[in-house]
């Protein structure tokens, strides 16, 4: 009987999970190998004292594909994670203080942008109508789980591209639609979800509102950690092992080949490697430079790594109205804050955040009638040379300072029980995320599709990648779609 086939994953975030979760169904003995004591990667959580928090993503959209997922392990999503639809998807708090309730009703949309713009509000539908291109493209189509392994793969998508105009940065495609600012803002700022600049990530980014749209945004009950806890849980059901506060110190390549892993006092052979871990460090510092001929050391350091963030996780004894499930506050100049962060590369003065209250649809996530709260306030990546342990108090007090006044959040301050920071400092020593990226190489045209890192290796047989800094890119879906794309280069090489 032939014996089944090993391969190893590195890094348990939802691309390694997912990756996991495939090869196993596929057929492969996994080996699932995490640094960090639990599972999650970027979507870890934090409990203390009573309160429960995602440390990371905390919105799901295209909840399809995480179906996707669970089925092709002969699982039923529902059973592990109950999903709640959110309505609105999220409240945006403008400069002068207003605020829409966004989500996919066109009218409910429209006649709040009225209030700014009819002309805007008129434009709607013709948005939507053209991002929905974008949208069967990247979804329908399949694009984004289609690695982009050759010019050919490339060219042959390049008069769509033209025709869809998805080599236009999102704010230039939305800026043709809209006139008035907090409109463009609207409907442009999704790359910053995933650590993009709106002004560099093309537009095939610009169908994130039609994705939410059609597909919703959703909370998964008990935070998205209990979707991580299900995506282990499956993969342990069929069979998978799963190996926590295990560092991957090397792979090991013989001949060019991928042979295995060498932990800190234990080398595991395998059949394939796919690596979930963040692509420049693994190429740096986990690989031998003389099998590298395309990722260099000095082709790596030209590489263009996402902001990163500073994350805030309070536990208060007091609920605030004024909040949302999801709520952002923008600033007062958007240009500025993205030029602050990825050009000038120094702490927004007029920061914009988004702070995530999942109280307001699951009472369990803190004490009773109190609030578990996340704010996120987007900041460059450690290229800027901050100096976090010098600036993360002076700053943590500003931002409570911010929603104190600007928010109306009364006593805040006084009713903080539990205050936990993380800063890029965090994301580069918790996670080995390059220059302390949050959300792994930056989604900008020439990192994108064939420009990105490859779903396969360029340099090593049988290495693979998967997560964010690869093929199509950050975020749950997108991440999950990578390890889509990843799986078909295996299937192809193992001849499955
Ligand atoms: C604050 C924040 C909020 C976000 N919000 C959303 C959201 O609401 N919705 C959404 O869709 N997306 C969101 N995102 C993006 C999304 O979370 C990420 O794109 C996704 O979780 C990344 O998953 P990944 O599998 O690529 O990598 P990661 O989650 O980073 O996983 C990589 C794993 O590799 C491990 N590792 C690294 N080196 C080694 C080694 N040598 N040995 C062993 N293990 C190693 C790390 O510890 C880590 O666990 C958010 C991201 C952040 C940071």
């Amino acid at each position: 009987m032939e014996q089944r086939k090993k391969a190893i994953v590195i890094g348990a975030g939802f691309g390694g999970l997912s990756s996991a979760i495939r090869l196993q169904a596929k057929g492969f003995d996994v080996t699932l190998v995490e640094k960090r004591e639990q599972v999650g990667g970027r979507a870890y959580q934090l409990k203390k004292e009573g309160y429960t928090f995602d440390m990371g993503p905390s919105l799901i959209t295209a909840p399809f594909i995480i179906e996707r997922l669970f089925s092709l392990a002969g699982k039923k999503l529902s059973d592990y994670v109950e999903l709640e639809s959110l309505d609105p998807y999220y409240r945006i708090y403008f400069s002068d203080g207003k605020y829409i309730d966004y989500n996919g009703n066109a009218e409910n949309i429209k006649s709040q942008m009225a209030c700014y713009s009819q002309r805007d509000a008129d434009r709607y539908d013709a948005f939507f109508k053209d991002i929905k291109g974008v949208y069967d493209a990247i979804i329908t189509d399949g694009l984004g789980a289609q690695p982009f392994m050759s010019w050919g793969s490339m060219l042959k998508f390049a008069p769509q591209a033209i025709k869809l105009k998805a080599f236009l940065p999102v704010y230039s495609f939305t800026a043709q639609y809209f006139k008035h600012e907090f409109h463009r803002f609207m409907f442009s700022f999704h790359p910053l979800f995933i650590g993009g600049s709106p002004w560099k990530a093309p537009s095939v980014y610009v169908m994130i509102p039609y994705l939410e749209k059609v597909g919703g945004v959703w909370f998964a009950k008990g935070g998205m950690y209990s979707l991580v806890k299900a995506m282990e849980s499956v993969f342990k059901e069929i069979g998978g092992t799963v190996r926590t506060h295990t560092e991957v110190k090397k792979i090991v390549v013989e001949d060019g080949v991928a042979r295995g892993i060498e932990l800190e006092n234990e080398v595991l052979k395998a059949d394939c490697v796919v690596c979930n871990a963040d692509i420049p460090i693994v190429y740096k510092n986990l690989i031998d430079s003389k099998w590298r001929k395309k990722w260099t050391d000095k082709r790596i350091d030209k590489i263009h790594m996402t902001m990163s963030c500073v994350l805030l996780y309070l536990g208060v004894k007091k609920q605030f109205p004024q909040l949302k499930h999801h709520t952002i506050v923008l600033g007062s100049e958007y240009k500025e804050l993205v030029k602050d962060i990825f050009d000038r590369q120094i702490i927004p003065e007029e920061f914009s955040m988004y702070l995530h209250a999942p109280t307001k649809s699951d009472s369990n996530m803190a004490p009773k009638g109190c609030e578990s709260l996340y704010v996120l306030i987007p900041v460059p990546n450690l290229k800027s040379g901050i100096d976090w342990k010098k600036e993360i108090e002076p700053f943590t007090n500003k931002v409570l300072d911010r929603l104190e006044e600007k928010m109306g959040m009364e006593g805040l301050k006084d009713n903080i029980e539990v205050m936990e920071v993380f800063t890029p400092d965090d994301f580069k020593n918790k996670l080995n995320s390059h220059l302390g990226n949050a959300f792994a190489i930056e989604p900008r045209l020439m990192q994108s599709a064939y420009f990105r890192p490859h779903n396969r290796s360029e340099d090593i047989e049988r290495l693979y990648f998967v997560g964010a800094g690869t093929h199509p890119g950050g975020g749950v879906p997108g991440v999950l779609l990578s390890s889509e794309a990843t799986d078909k280069c295996i299937v192809e090489d193992f001849n499955l």
